[in-house]
């Protein structure tokens, strides 16, 4: 057995140490935590008391044939999502007097799933908590399920004539649309559906703040922004729909800047920009009555509370209080009612209440066997010996200089790449290189054997942590599940859900199942850092490694897509039972083979008939029985009704 043990911790591990490590108790809310037993325990009602054992959930969700990769989403999470957003809006309304109220949407594209908007729509009812649509499709989900005509729909997004049409028609439905002025070209088409129709919607106006934003998800601010009107652009507009006389209507003033807003100061300046705009607005003859803060609301993925790409420095009330403070110092100065306030958190509501689980199908090891001496051996792989053996010979029973262990290190690497080359120019044989790479890496072992016992371990030598670090095979596609780690390095906290009172003793990322070389995860949280490597557990025989990937239930599994074919994974809502226990409210199939090749244009009926007709030809042929034709015609059907992930 090899010996990558990193020898670096202490002790007594126990389920507090790998809070710490793993920084549960940064990200974690209160809704995850470690159990006794070393297993994460999800609190979906933020309460302790009323907590899931993850493990015996996941095991239970097995037994009912769920299989791998897994997205469990705890409905009772996102109901208190909502509620804490309420509750600062209305602590910040109490603390500073405001004289009007809080009426937030839920941006549907953050997560356009039929469960999840229709539960954002069954919680969100107390508070009339509305919908915002970014496109024809989405507002036809806003349309059919926004029911309560006290919560506003804001539509946003590029829109043609008939979205605008739709919109006006949809208020004679009872429905509250706000059309929300993105282009220029969008008034001339407000006016012409408005007259066309005998009937006008209520309209806002999105501005372009001139306010910098910095962090990923910056470039949705500032004058070169996708969308939303200058200032100049602004006026235009209100003098047209003065003269079509719609400025009645013009309710609205909406900006938005970007999500994941990481530094508060931005959001500050953004308010009371907007706040002079909708003054402005007021004193230009429109009633006005509402100002959209956008989306924006950012979420702490590593805990830190810094403003990091993963983090924010602000808390859920900060942001409440600045907004409500910033709106009402501006109209209170101007003497003008105070607007409805209004938000677009996605991101905020939606990120917590869905956990992904994969299982680890296996793990590559850096061998530590010492290939045994041949006669002959070549100087190369001499030199080798020779830099392994001083290593064995540096006692551990005392201090030692770091720069020994370096100086060894150097050694081995040289000699290894003498042996690339000389392997490349035919000096040496391919079983010669296997021993050399044998002993480089039985060198790399030995030294990480001896790190724990130098006082200080010199950056260079932490690369060796690098060279012994194992890749963790995933049953899953990060391309489905998680776009955003590969597309624009977004992190989100990955640990073990289970084995958490037993000390990790390795370094690993995951490779995911996809044959693209991007398919990996290989970043992760580190308290307003990033590391490359995170500590896992050796695999054990016959037993199952869980991996869950938290906070991802914003923007991931929606917009994942088809990449080598691996289909959407199994996904199920648990809400906790009054009496304790949970409960399946809804249990989504994922995609099979034959679903997903459908949505390529293949038809599964027709590939299994030429296979069929293959297998005919081949039994003729006589390089087929026909019982193993029949296993494989088998084999094939039941594939194509299964999910597109490994099995067990
Ligand atoms: C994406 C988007 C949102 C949601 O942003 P979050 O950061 O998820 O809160 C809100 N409004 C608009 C206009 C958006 O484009």
């Amino acid at each position: 057995m090899s010996n990558t043990e990193l020898h670096l911790k202490k002790k007594n591990w126990t389920v507090s140490d790998s809070t710490n490590l793993y920084g549960l108790n940064r990200w974690g809310e209160k809704y995850f935590s470690i159990n006794n037993h070393g297993h994460i325990n999800v609190s979906p009602k933020g309460s302790k008391d009323s907590g899931l054992d993850l493990l015996d959930l996941v095991n239970e969700l097995e037994s009912r044939n769920l299989t791998m990769p897994l997205l469990i989403r705890f409905d009772d999470i996102l109901e208190d999502r909502l509620t804490q957003l309420h509750k600062a809006f209305a602590n910040a309304i109490n603390q500073y007097d405001y004289k009007g109220h809080y009426q937030g949407v839920f941006p549907i594209k953050c997560n356009q799933q039929r469960h999840v908007v229709e539960e954002v729509i069954a919680c969100g009812h107390r508070w009339h908590f509305g919908l915002e649509a970014g496109s024809k499709a989405e507002l036809l989900i806003a349309l059919s399920l926004l029911k309560n005509s006290k919560a506003l729909l804001i539509c946003n997004g590029y829109k043609d004539q008939r979205y605008i049409e739709t919109a006006i028609l949809a208020r004679q439905l009872n429905r509250q649309p706000i059309v929300v002025i993105e282009q220029l070209d969008e008034v001339e088409r407000i006016i012409a559906a408005s007259r066309e129709l005998g009937a006008a919607p209520l309209i806002g106006v999105r501005a372009k703040l001139s306010s910098e934003s910095s962090g990923r998800w910056g470039a949705s601010i500032g004058e070169k922004a996708k969308f939303g009107l200058s200032i100049p652009e602004i006026l235009e507009s209100i003098e047209k729909l003065r003269s079509a006389q719609l400025l009645q209507d013009l309710r609205l003033l909406h900006f938005h800047v970007g999500s994941q807003i990481n530094d508060i100061a931005i959001l500050k300046d953004s308010l009371q920009e907007a706040g002079q705009i909708y003054i402005e607005l007021n004193r230009l003859g429109a009633p006005m009555g509402y100002l959209d803060v956008g989306g924006g609301l950012g979420i702490d993925y590593d805990g830190s509370r810094t403003a990091t790409e993963a983090s924010t420095n602000y808390s859920l009330q900060n942001y409440a209080n600045d907004v409500v403070a910033t709106i009402k110092d501006c109209c209170e100065s101007n003497s003008i009612k105070m607007p409805t306030l209004v938000s677009e958190s996605g991101r905020a509501i939606a990120s917590h209440f869905s956990v992904l689980i994969f299982n680890v199908l296996s793990k590559s090891e850096v061998p530590a066997e010492i290939p045994p001496a041949q006669n002959n051996e070549s100087l190369i792989i001499r030199n080798l010996r020779e830099t392994l053996k001083e290593i064995q010979e540096i006692s551990t029973n005392e201090q030692i200089d770091s720069s020994r262990l370096q100086e060894a290190w150097n050694d081995a690497i040289k000699f290894k790449t003498d042996a690339l080359n000389a392997f490349r120019l035919g000096y040496i044989n391919l079983e010669e290189r296997a021993i050399a790479e044998q002993l480089t890496w039985a060198s790399a072992h030995s030294l990480n054997e001896r790190l724990p016992h130098c006082s200080l371990i010199p950056e260079d030598l932490k690369e060796l942590y690098a060279t012994l670090a194992g890749t963790y095979y995933a049953n899953l596609s990060i391309f489905r599940s998680a776009p955003d780690t590969w597309a624009i390095d977004q992190l989100f906290p990955i640990m073990p859900i289970h084995r958490l009172e037993e000390e990790p003793t390795q370094l690993g990322d995951f490779a995911d199942l996809t044959c693209d070389s991007d398919g990996k995860l290989a970043r992760f949280i580190n308290n307003g850092q990033v590391k490359s490597l995170l500590e896992l557990h050796r695999l054990k025989p016959n037993e199952k490694y869980l991996i869950g990937m938290f906070l991802g239930g914003a923007y991931q599994e929606v917009m994942g897509n088809l990449h080598n074919l691996f289909g959407s994974t199994h996904s199920v809502h648990v809400r906790m039972a009054p009496n304790g226990g949970y409960k399946l409210e809804h249990v989504v199939r994922g995609d099979t083979k034959s679903d997903v090749l459908q949505a390529m244009d293949h038809d599964p009926e027709i590939i299994l008939e030429r296979l069929r007709v293959a297998s005919e030809e081949a039994i003729q042929k006589r390089t087929l029985k026909i019982k193993d034709a029949q296993r494989l015609m088998d084999h094939l059907e039941s594939s194509l009704r299964q999910s597109t992930y490994l099995q067990e």
